[in-house]
Order: structure tokens, then C-alpha cells, then sequence
């Protein structure tokens, strides 16, 4: 039978983006040394920002406060994750699409795309390539469509979760998907997913009437606003917030994804698990005017004021952005990024050397490969981490939070972290990748105190040096 989504929003619905209040800061509060500074401290001690005080960060302009800001981004995401990297990659199901957001290479009036939905005999092959990689986490992608129903995505995960090649696993499913009803995301839950992720695109309401017609779902603001509130009605306590950078003015964006980081903590007591700020691509037959387009210094500055206003947040920074980019933003408080990206839907176990726009949602701007980014990590001090602990263990949502605010994350994950990493290195890493990572590990060890906990990790270490896989402390 058809799916037909309940269009019932969330108890307690509610717009929490106050514009008016957003504008008022923008344009009120200056650039101001003191303030900043004081700011400053109380991030360095994992407290989360208010709007006033991340629009006081948004506020600086001078070089001298730029770099202070950039040092205190770097030095609060040592301090919360160490020096993990966390890697995943995106695997698109399918591009048909009802609505028509117009910078989206999926969009309905786009008549070059070529539409594809994967069968699951072509997700399991497509699954299987990105295991002989070595990915272990993966985030499902899907345009809008009544195809695309919750037991369609339903069944997708559990074709994805049982694909088993060589010593390969997916460990954890993440779903970028349109928003559902809750009974939608009850039956998604079920199948054990990790983040549900949703952009908003842009908080600012009439730039969000700009880019998707009112006569589309889409073009319902409130619809997509509430949820991720659905989604936790539903019992999904692991959410994925973001804005598309270069709709609107970013700072003005920021703001929104503040307010609904604020808003999902004081409503549920959770904040978002995961922050993504993807800059706009260019997309098939997309032109558009884009007048507020965000520079590299601004992405800069976007990443270290998100990193300093909602500490404990997952920040994910994806392969739109081009290496150069990466390598000087991963170092301001990014946790997450994806590597070894293919965006052409089938294209993990088919590709070609050359991109085609008609077949991508939107250019990629790293076209590394899993080797290749892991390496560039290990060369710039990071522990690439493949870990799907937390969520395994349960801890997700507050349970995440109570431990997050307890100072635990460095201690397990950077055992795991180690763990799942010299995984990797045995099974699927190119000799010189091999050495590196080889090297950090013993590096990191060599850090750790004499005591059980160490015993513990070295004696992991040693089993999977003798074959033993998915380990963890
Ligand atoms: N169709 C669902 C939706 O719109 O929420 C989920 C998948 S959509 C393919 C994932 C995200 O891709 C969108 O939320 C949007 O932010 C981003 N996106 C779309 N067009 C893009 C472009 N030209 N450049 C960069 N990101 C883009
Ligand atoms: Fe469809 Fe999502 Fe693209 Fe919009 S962003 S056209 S909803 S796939």
C-alpha cells in the first residue's frame, strides 16, 4: 500500500528561529576584545553560547581576533576529542525527487538528471566495494519520493547492515532523508539506525521561500523545521542538524543552527549529535544568482564560532570542500568528515575517473580515495577513527551527554579510536598509510599511563594483530 505521511507536527510545535531577534544581533553587536576574550574562557570550559555571545564571535573582524578565535577553536576540540578524525562515507540511494529545490542537481524540473534508484542486489554490491575499502560508516542518501516510504528506507538498512565482505562491516547506518511523520521514523528506528540528519538550508524564512516552491512539501518551512522534534517523538535521540552555506547571509545561518541546537536541548534535553555547514556546489543545470556566497576566510570563521557555541556537537565537514580547504579546516574543531565520496548513484562499484555532474547531486570537491584521506590525516597528527562504540553501546542522546559532560570521551575514544584504526591498517591500508598509522598508534600508547586500562588496550591491539576484528574498549 502507498505510504501517505501524517502531516500532524510535533507536541509542543513551535518556530524557535526569531528572526527579528537573529537581525538585531547581526547588526547591533560590535567587535569587541574584552567581550570576546571573556567568551573565549567560558567556551575553553565546555559551556555552550548563547546567540548573544556567538554573535559577539560572529562580530570580529580583525585579523588579531580571528587568530585568537581560531587558537581557541583548536584548543577546545583537543580538549573534548583529542586528536580524532572520524570517517564515513555517503552512499546515494536514489535521486527521484517531488520537490524542486532549485540549487539541487536532484530538483523534479531538472530534466538532465538521470533518475536511478538501486535495487537491492545493486546496494549490496555497492555496500561490498566500500567495505573493501574500509568503511565502516556509512550515511544513506535519499531524493523525496513516495518510493523512498519508511519501510523502502527500512529495508535498505537491513539490506546495508547484512552485507558482509571478507572482514568487512558496516557498523553504523546514518539517513539523510526528507522529514517524516513520527510513525515513519519509528519504523526507520527500528532497524537500528545511527543519526537521522536534516538541513534546513536556511533558517531565514523568505530566502527559504526563494529556493523551494510553496507548492512543494519542501516549501513547507515549519514541516522541515519540526523534524528532527518528530524524529526524537519517535525515540530517535541521535540528530543531524545543518544549514547549506551560501543561500543566506552565514551569519544569519549560524544563528539558526544555534537556535535549534538551544532549542533541541532545552525541549528534550539533547542537544543535535552532529552540526554540518556543506558550502552550495555547483549542481546540473544550476544557475543561480548566489549573492551570499561565503568565502574561504568566512568558512573559517563559520567553523570556529560553531566549534566555541555548542561544544559537545559533532562537527562535519564533507568532501564539497576541496583538500586545501580541508587541510586548514579540519584542524578548527571539524570531528567528522567523509572520504572516498562517490556522489554518482551506483558509483562505489562502477566509477570512472571523471566526474558527471548529470549523475551527482553536486560537484565533489576531495576526490580522494579512503587511503589517500586516511593518510593525509595520519601526516597531519589526526587518528582517523572508523569507532561506532557510543552508539553501540547505547549511549546516545543524554546517556551521550551525561558522559560527554563527565570528560569520558578521550578515555574510551581514543582507545577505540586506536582499536579500530589498526583494523583498518592490517586490513585494507597501502604499506606507506600502514607505517604511518603504525607509527601514531604506538605514539598515542606510548602517552597512556602504565596501568590496567593500557594493558587492556595493548592486549586488543595484539588480537587483532592476530585477526580478531570489532574490538573495543
Ligand atoms: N532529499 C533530502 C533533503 O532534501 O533533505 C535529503 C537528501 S539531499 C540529497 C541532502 C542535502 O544535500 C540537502 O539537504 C542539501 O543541503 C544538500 N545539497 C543539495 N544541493 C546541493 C548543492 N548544489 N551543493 C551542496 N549541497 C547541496
Ligand atoms: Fe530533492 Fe533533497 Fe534535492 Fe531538494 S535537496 S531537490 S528535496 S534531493
Amino acid at each position: 500500500m502507498a505510504y501517505k505521511m501524517d502531516r500532524t507536527l510535533s507536541k509542543g510545535a513551535s518556530d524557535f528561529i526569531d528572526a527579528q531577534k537573529i537581525e538585531g544581533l547581526l547588526s547591533g553587536v560590535k567587535e569587541d576584545k574584552a567581550r570576546y576574550r571573556e567568551i573565549f574562557d567560558k567556551s575553553l570550559e565546555k559551556n555552550p553560547l548563547n546567540l548573544e555571545e556567538t554573535a559577539s564571535l560572529l562580530a570580529i573582524r580583525s585579523q588579531e581576533g580571528l587568530e585568537e578565535l581560531f587558537e581557541t577553536a583548536k584548543a577546545l576540540k583537543k580538549a573534548i576529542y583529542g586528536n580524532r578524525i572520524v570517517l564515513f562515507a555517503p552512499l546515494y540511494i536514489g535521486n527521484l525527487c517531488i520537490n524542486d529545490c532549485l540549487y539541487c542537481g536532484f530538483r523534479k524540473s531538472s530534466g538532465g538528471t538521470v533518475r536511478k534508484t538501486l535495487t537491492p542486489e545493486e546496494i549490496i554490491s555497492e555496500v561490498k566495494s566500500l567495505q573493501d575499502e574500509g568503511q565502516k560508516r556509512l550515511i544513506l542518501v535519499f531524493g523525496e519520493s513516495p518510493v523512498y516510504s519508511p519501510n523502502f528506507i527500512a529495508s535498505c538498512v537491513r539490506t546495508v547492515y547484512g552485507v558482509h565482505s571478507g572482514k568487512g562491516a558496516i557498523r553504523r547506518v546514518n539517513i539523510n532523508a526528507a522529514p517524516l511523520d513520527v510513525e515513519g521514523y519509528r519504523t526507520i528506528k527500528a532497524e537500528g539506525i545511527g543519526t537521522y540528519q536534516i538541513f534546513q538550508e536556511t533558517y531565514h524564512r523568505e530566502t527559504y521561500s526563494k529556493y523551494h516552491p510553496a507548492s512543494t512539501i519542501k516549501g513547507d518551512f515549519m514541516w522541515r523545521l519540526d523534524g528532527l522534534d518528530r524524529a526524537f517523538e519517535a525515540g530517535i535521540d541521535d540528530l543531524g542538524i545543518g544549514a547549506l552555506i551560501g543561500l543566506y547571509d552565514w551569519r544569519f545561518e549560524v544563528l539558526g543552527l544555534v537556535s535549534h541546537a538551544l532549542h533541541l536541548k532545552e525541549k528534550f534535553g539533547v542537544g543535535p549529535h552532529t552540526i554540518s555547514f556543506p558550502r552550495i556546489q555547483p549542481a546540473e543545470g544550476m544557475n543561480l544568482p548566489l549573492p551570499y556566497k561565503c568565502s574561504d576566510n568566512d568558512f573559517k570563521h563559520l567553523v570556529a564560532v560553531l566549534r566555541l557555541a555548542v561544544p559537545y556537537t559533532g562537527m562535519i565537514m564533507t568532501a564539497r570542500e576541496s583538500p586545501e580547504i580541508r587541510n586548514e579546516v579540519i584542524h578548527l574543531g571539524v570531528s567528522q568528515i567523509d572520504a572516498g565520496t562517490h556522489l554518482e548513484i551506483g558509483g562505489y562499484s562502477s566509477h570512472s575517473d571523471k566526474q558527471a555532474l548529470e549523475r551527482e547531486q553536486f560537484q565533489v570537491g576531495d576526490t580522494r580515495d579512503l587511503d589517500e584521506a586516511t593518510k593525509w590525516l595520519l601526516e597531519e597528527g589526526f587518528i582517523p577513527s572508523f569507532c561506532t562504540s557510543c552508539y553501540r553501546a547505547g549511549r546516545t542522546g543524554d546517556r551521550f551527554m551525561e558522559w560527554a559532560e563527565k570528560g569520558l570521551i578521550n578515555k574510551f575514544c581514543t582507545p577505540n579510536a586506536l582499536l579500530t584504526l589498526a583494523e583498518y591498517l592490517q586490513d585494507y591500508a597501502s604499506p606507506s598509510t600502514r607505517e604511518l598509522g603504525n607509527a601514531l598508534i604506538e605514539k598515542e600508547m606510548q602517552k597512556m599511563p602504565e596501568d590496567a586500562w593500557k594493558e587492556r588496550i595493548k592486549n586488543n591491539l595484539k588480537k587483532i594483530s592476530l585477526g580478531e576484528r570489532d574490538l573495543r574498549v
